[in-house]
């Protein structure tokens, strides 16, 4: 199919990029075992499509990292120096798109592979952009708001040159929000000397954010749901439901299930779990939380850990947390009929084999999560536009377009008789290697 005529042969492809010996070195951190996971995945889908070496050879590797180290005045008044990245994986089908995280365990290698992974769930869900990631090495939960807002606007000068409407435009992630992209949004005005809401996504309402962004994540991974719900003959009223993490993601995934009319008997955050065989009452443990800070200890309910909630006979598990979380190690005590990926990498590829001999249906992070990235598309081209669409116009093309997604991976996976992660990184590589092999080698 698709080549890249100009790209100079390699006689082995995995060690001729630098990028590639890379890898291997940092597989002893969480952001090297991410890494090798998605090069894993894309290898997987590359050999699948007998992939042409010279575009296998750009496509596996980042196109632009930045690395930026600043200072920033803590409210002891003592100077702090953080890391920050930004990586834009590939940008052949259109501005580099991703979320921004804030996490201790942020390094390079992380930032690359989620930021490989946008290209692919851009690509599998059609919308026009190329893949991007950045964050910083930094605990949220340690800092305060004058602190967070003073890194935000550092960072966002820093990566003045890199990020932009045309160029990358950054999202909420784990430990971001909306606030912190009201923050760049507001940086970024200021330099230019006028408002740039298209710089970032996931903005307040207030500021040209979209109807239905903070719920989308969420949203999405309940539309992917029904739909493998469906295909498997599971009615989700009454359908048993267990969910790892209860942040962004987690909460709204937890609250519309409960609201489609599931039950779900078990939640899990950083601090804690919790349990309830007759169903938890999402809205009301939210509530628990604004006031404690966990869903630890909510009344009526019994504790509960990751591990005997990844084990729990539940029809569905969602996993709304971090990567890696279920491994080879621990995928055969999963029982679950479904299980959603709400979260970028949470299966590593050595459990993958392990959950498809044992029937376990998995919906693929990059189909399963990308309702957030379809209405940041959505949100970018309203403020194009500046138009402002109700959250009815919203939801209806993000259920369209994340279906087409799903119908799209479940036909391929049928024709080629592979599982769904293969099937919808064969789609989503192919997608990318298509522009590339099109737009050619410059000069
Ligand atoms: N951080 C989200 C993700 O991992 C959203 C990215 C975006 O909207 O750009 O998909």
């Amino acid at each position: 199919m698709t080549s890249l005529r100009d790209a100079r042969p390699a006689r082995d492809a995995s060690h001729a990029s630098g990028f590639a010996r890379l890898a291997p070195s940092a597989a002893a951190s969480a952001g090297g075992r991410a890494l090798a996971a998605a090069i894993q995945q894309f290898d997987a889908a590359a050999d699948h499509l007998s992939l042409e070496p010279g575009l296998r050879q750009v496509l596996r590797s980042p196109q632009r990292e930045v690395t930026v180290r600043f200072p920033v005045t803590l409210d002891d008044g003592s100077v702090q120096v953080l890391t920050g990245y930004r990586v834009q994986h590939n940008i052949a089908r259109g501005p580099a798109k991703g979320g921004l995280r804030y996490h201790p365990q942020t390094d390079m290698d992380d930032v690359r592979a989620l930021a490989m992974w946008m290209t692919w769930k851009c690509a599998l869900v059609d919308v026009p952009f190329g893949g991007a990631k950045g964050g910083v090495a930094v605990d949220p939960a340690k800092m305060s708001s004058n602190e967070l807002e003073a890194v935000t606007r550092r960072l966002a000068s820093e990566l003045e040159g890199v990020i932009g409407p045309d160029s990358d435009i950054p999202a909420p992630d784990v430990g971001t929000n909306a606030q912190t992209m009201a923050w760049i949004m507001d940086t970024i005005s200021m330099h230019r000397g006028y408002s740039v809401p298209g710089v970032v996504t996931g903005k307040p309402i207030a500021l040209g954010g979209s109807q239905g962004r903070a719920d989308a994540t969420g949203q999405g991974v309940l539309y992917t749901i029904e739909d493998a719900a469906r295909r498997i003959g599971l009615d989700l009223r009454g359908a048993t439901v267990a969910v790892q993490g209860f942040g962004n993601v987690g909460e709204a995934a937890a609250r519309l299930l409960h609201a489609a009319g599931a039950r779900v008997v078990a939640i899990t955050d950083v601090y804690g779990g919790v349990m309830d065989d007759l169903g938890i009452d999402v809205p009301n443990l939210k509530r628990h939380v604004e006031e404690h800070g966990s869903v630890a200890g909510a009344p009526g309910t019994r504790e509960v850990t990751n591990e005997q909630l990844f084990a729990l006979p539940v029809d569905v598990l969602v996993l709304a947390a971090l990567e890696g979380q279920i491994t080879a190690a621990n995928a055969g005590s999963v029982r679950a009929r479904i299980l959603a990926e709400a979260a970028n990498g949470p299966v590593s590829p050595d459990a993958d084999p392990i959950l498809r001999e044992n029937g376990v249906v998995v919906i693929p992070d990059i189909l399963c999560n990308a309702g957030g990235v379809i209405v940041s598309y959505l949100e970018w081209a309203q403020n194009r536009a500046a138009l402002a669409w109700t959250l009815d116009e919203v939801n209806e093309r993000l259920q369209r377009q994340i279906l087409a997604a799903a119908e799209a991976v479940s036909a391929r996976a049928d024709a080629d008789d592979i599982d769904p992660r293969l099937a919808a990184h064969a789609i989503a590589v192919e997608r990318v290697a298509q522009a590339t092999a099109l737009r050619g080698l410059y000069p």
